[in-house]
């Protein structure tokens, strides 16, 4: 089976759309974009849809949020985790933006990642849902279910964007991290993946449920 045939299957399997996806498919504007990906680090994206939405109610420009108080800022991400670390860098990032890029989000990876702050996800996470840009974004779904699937022998998202680069043919770079986000939260799961029900099971290397199967049995007798 193709990467296109995979991902065209595990597609069928989704429902709803993931929060960057949702913002891209409403055509926000790139900043929104940006900082969103920010407030996502380490948590659900249920806290992050709650943050972005409260903070952009108050302060959606570059202009506005370097002039904010920090302990304005932080009661407004606070659903995000870690917000005061958070709230300081979103402020700090709008400064980077008023000052070298004329409050545009720059569109490249290089002026991206320069940004205090952004890392190698998030430069990507913008490259593709304000861009449209190809690129990889490697959060912890895409890296475990490229490393379960056999796509990749990789120990970290680094490792993991290069190889997936090399493998998977450019025109499936936009949709990869959007199918793969869901599919990680909603079959392939970190822990007791879904594996009885996986549409593509059949092609898995790493199909767990004869596994799941033989620790319910063990569990029965
Ligand atoms: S069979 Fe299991 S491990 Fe393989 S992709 Fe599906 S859910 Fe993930």
């Amino acid at each position: 089976m193709s990467y296109k045939e995979i991902l065209d299957k595990i597609e069928t399997q989704l429902e709803g759309e993931a929060h960057l996806d949702e913002l891209a498919n409403k055509k926000q504007d790139p900043f929104k974009i940006l900082i969103s990906t920010i407030l996502s680090a380490r948590t659900r994206d249920a806290n992050t849809r709650i943050a972005t939405e409260k903070l952009f109610a108050k302060y959606n420009n570059p202009k506005s949020l370097s002039e904010a108080d920090i302990e304005d800022i932080e009661p407004l991400v606070k659903s995000s985790g870690f917000y005061k670390v958070k709230a300081a860098r979103i402020k700090e990032v709008s400064n980077v933006l008023i000052k070298k890029y004329n409050s545009k989000v720059p569109e490249n990876y290089e002026n991206l990642i320069d940004l205090p702050g952004v890392g190698s996800k998030t430069a990507n996470c913008v490259l593709v849902y304000a861009f449209k840009i190809p690129a990889i974004p490697v959060d912890v779904h895409v890296n475990r279910i490229s490393n379960r699937l056999g796509w990749v022998k990789t120990k970290n998202p680094l490792q993991t964007e290069v190889a997936l680069k090399k493998t998977v043919p450019k025109e499936l770079w936009l949709k990869l991290n959007r199918l793969f986000v869901r599919f990680g939260q909603q079959i392939c799961v970190s822990i007791r993946p879904k594996c009885e029900i996986c549409v593509i099971k059949d092609i898995c290397p790493k199909d767990f449920s004869m596994e799941l199967a033989k620790k319910k049995k063990k569990k029965k007798e």
